[in-house]
């Protein structure tokens, strides 16, 4: 049976009411659907798609950069950075569990030849300065050559302070390195942060953004930074066949998420906390709330059965055996259902 059994809205809509498993399970709404179907296209390839060059090119000015990118994925959006920063032979520090180290097959090595040196990641999400200039190393030929500091904003769902960045960016470059930020959920640590957007984008050299995540595009990802790295970051996105001619489509719902979707990501925190305040209230496991994400352990193991509870409900969560259940808030969860979900655990729990 499929696990959307008996989950679906409305005759013809296979979506769960409510999807606590990722912000990326989001679909372009009404209005972004209107934004799609009014695009004036190109090909991309060429320069033409009116939809990319605004995107790129609004983005990276919002943000204070010389110029983007638009790229299918995340993954992708972060590989080009690399490729663009570092050679064969070269390394890139970067937390253990960060995304570009943990989750994208060692893309850097694989393809790059780049070494990927982990680092521990703080209580807080951040890299230590001290970490940085241990980890960074001498002119020697025994060894690979730093270059590239890698850091990640939000990181399961921590916004990592503004000083905490900067300290971490003046320990890389200190030590010659350039900076990227993974900020593929760059607008929810603005919004936890409550800084000006440009507070966080002045830091690093690089950011990765994902327009599919919280800002609930169907895909797409924009790199910014300077002139000279997009463009070397174009020459690896169509190696890597990531050339889309129009992909004005995919951009102006990027444009549309961008213009209206940004402001909304404060409701997804706030509905985090007050799911975590439920779970809390309920006692039943140890409880995390940062951003949108809220990691939930029960303390009972019975991960399954909560699991099949909800889904009975219409409330889809990833849970494994043990541990953590990550529950990402996001724009089609909305007060309905998180009241649904609210209800749910009542149940299980109360
Ligand atoms: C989602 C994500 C990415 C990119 O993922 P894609 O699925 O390739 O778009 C990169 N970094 C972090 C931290 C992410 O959460």
């Amino acid at each position: 049976m499929s696990q959307y059994a008996g989950m679906t809205r409305e005759q013809g809509d296979n979506q769960p009411i409510c999807d606590l498993r990722s912000d990326t399970v989001t679909r372009p709404d009404a209005g972004m659907m209107a934004a799609i179907a009014a695009a004036d296209l190109g090909d991309d390839v060429y320069g033409e798609d009116p939809q990319v060059n605004r995107l790129e090119s609004s983005l990276a000015e919002r943000l204070g950069k010389e110029a983007g990118l638009f790229l299918p994925t995340g993954t992708q959006s972060n590989l080009v950075g690399l490729l663009a920063h570092c050679g064969r032979g070269e390394e890139i520090l970067v937390g253990v569990d960060y995304h570009v180290n943990k989750y994208e097959a060692a893309g850097a090595s694989v393809l790059g030849g780049m070494a990927l040196c982990p680092l521990p990641i703080a209580e807080d999400g951040a890299l230590e300065a001290d970490a940085i200039k241990a980890a960074v190393k001498p002119d020697d030929s025994h060894m690979a050559v730093s270059r590239l500091l890698s850091l990640e904003n939000t990181h399961n769902g921590q916004a990592v302070s503004l000083a905490r960045t900067q300290a971490a960016a003046d320990a890389g470059r200190a030590a010659g390195l350039a900076v990227h930020l993974d900020g593929a959920r760059f607008f929810n640590a603005i919004a936890a942060l409550g800084c000006a957007e440009q507070d966080l984008a002045r830091i690093p050299d690089s950011i990765s953004i994902c327009l599919s995540k919280g800002l609930g595009t169907p895909a797409g990802s924009v790199l910014v930074g300077p002139a000279d790295l997009i463009a070397r970051a174009r020459r690896w996105r169509k190696m890597l066949g990531g050339g889309m001619r129009q992909s004005g489509l995919l951009a102006a719902a990027g444009l549309y998420a961008l213009e209206h979707n940004v402001d909304q990501l404060g409701e997804d925190h706030a509905r985090a906390e007050a799911l975590a305040a439920t779970l809390r209230q309920l006692g039943a496991g140890t409880v995390n709330q940062a951003s949108n994400m809220v990691y939930f352990t029960p303390e009972d193991g019975r991960h399954a059965a909560l699991q099949a509870h909800l889904a009975d409900s219409g409330v889809v969560i990833g849970a494994g055996d043990s541990g953590p259940i990550r529950l990402v808030l996001h724009r089609d969860v909305g007060d309905a259902g998180l009241d649904l979900a609210t209800e749910a655990l009542q149940r299980f729990y109360g």
